[in-house]
């Protein structure tokens, strides 16, 4: 038996399911998820010693690669004083500076632990600021899991198949309204009855949490517009495409402005924090200024401050998005010529350093479409990938993330192996 089974059984004795977040079972690949000793720039290394070419990225944080030095040595320097105190330091407000100069939309920024907790803040947020209490979300879309936004969530909510989560009081559900992602005409709908109730749209601008879909030609925009006339509060939850896809994100890439931003993952440079900010009027309705409550022990904290610091220190300098399309191209030519070779339906679907490889035969541009995916053949592709050393998301419904340490080499063994996980999957 290989070590990570042993661990695993192991760990399923004391923890639910042996993991400590749904979506890092291995369950739809019908596998079992391998415990990681170290990583370093592109590769993870299990416990048996085995190397991968690492596509997960801890789920996004990790666009330096693993352990990059300059991260690893800014935090040994702060843990030498001290790893949280619960008052101001300046590194708080030095990461919330370059969040505001990083992002136009944003004026002031609150720091929290998790991308969950940045969402459920600004929820709340919108709902205070406008006296309103329903929200509407795009079907499929993942902003963590409070309670108002696990209806209708992709990622591990569609790995599992379950529609929702046990405990999700109705009351609380039903002040959701989820339409489709990249459907204008369906929120207009929704305006039409409810114009004056709600609060706050919320999407994911570019969803990774289905897979990666880009948002349709004048989409973003038609929601910037309606969203205005009815006095609601555009949120983009840009936990994932936050300084991933553009250092300003997914509004710089496309160009509109919401209300409120929520982000994650990058900002935090592998270390746990979410963070969420917007216009100064609607920011300055947070206690202590205003009458919204939110707050944490841990929010701030040093040790994280700095490997954010440290991470978008490096983000902004000069070509780090181009190189990162660069090695996406790369990446995206070698698996087309493999998809046309092998004649087999995959969608592959792409932006930036963000990707999914759809086994679909028609376009995916919302959910539905994504769940028309063939999850069986995703399975077998996900394990032939996994035995040819690349350590991908274990699920159809997820995005995959390139680091500016992806070499061409890397790359280059990738799409290698990729040809021959597709003609497994033909087989
Ligand atoms: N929002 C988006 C778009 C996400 O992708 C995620 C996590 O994957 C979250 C929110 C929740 O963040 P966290 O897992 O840090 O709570």
């Amino acid at each position: 038996m290989s070590k990570s089974k042993e661990l695993f059984s192991e760990a399923k004795k004391y923890i639910p399911g042996g993991v400590n977040s749904p979506a890092r079972a291995f369950k739809a690949v019908e596998n079992d998820p391998l415990f990681i000793e170290q990583g370093k720039g592109a590769f993870i290394y299990d416990v048996d010693g085995k190397k991968y070419i690492d596509y997960v990225g801890s789920w996004g944080p990790m666009i330096l690669g693993h352990n990059h030095p300059a991260v690893v040595e800014a935090l040994q320097q702060q843990l030498m004083k001290g790893s949280s105190f619960g008052a101001p330091t300046k590194l708080e407000t030095i990461l919330a500076e370059m969040v505001v100069e990083g992002v136009s939309s944003v004026d002031k920024v609150r720091m929290v632990n998790s991308g969950t907790e940045a969402t459920m803040s600004a929820l709340r947020l919108a709902r205070g600021y406008t006296g309103r209490t329903k929200i509407i979300k795009m079907e499929g879309c993942y902003h963590g899991h409070g309670d108002s936004l696990l209806v209708e969530a992709g990622s591990g909510i569609t790995t599992l198949g379950i529609a929702g989560s046990a405990g999700v009081p109705a009351k609380m559900a039903e002040e959701t309204i989820v339409v489709p992602y990249n459907d204008i005409s369906a929120l207009e709908e929704v305006f039409k009855e409810y114009s004056q109730d709600v609060a706050a749209v919320i999407l994911e601008p570019v969803t990774g949490n289905m897979g990666v879909v880009a948002p349709k030609n004048g989409y973003l925009e038609s929601l910037r517009e309606i969203t205005k006339k009815y006095g609601t509060l555009l949120i983009f939850d840009e936990v994932m495409t936050g300084f991933r896809l553009a250092y300003g994100g997914a509004q710089e890439l496309y160009q509109v402005e919401p209300d409120l931003t929520t982000f994650g993952k990058i900002i935090g440079g592998g270390l746990p924090v979410g963070a969420y900010g917007g216009k100064r009027e609607i920011m300055n309705y947070i206690a202590p200024e205003g009458p919204v409550y939110q707050a944490g022990t841990l929010s701030g904290n040093p040790l994280a401050m700095t490997a954010g610091i440290s991470t978008l220190k490096l983000l902004k300098e000069e070509g780090v998005y181009n190189t990162l399309e660069e090695k996406g191209k790369l990446l995206e030519a070698g698996i087309q010529e493999n998809i046309r070779k092998v004649d087999i339906p995959v969608v592959f679907s792409r932006i930036g350093s963000m990707f999914t490889l759809f086994f679909n035969g028609s376009d995916v541009t919302d959910y539905q479409s994504a769940k028309g995916s063939n999850t069986k053949a995703f399975s077998i592709y996900f394990n032939k990938m996994l035995e040819e050393g690349i350590y991908l998301p274990p699920s159809q419904f997820e995005a995959n993330f390139i680091s500016l340490t992806h070499s061409k080499d890397e790359i280059e063994a990738t799409v290698e192996a990729n040809y021959k996980a597709l003609l497994e999957v033909k087989e």
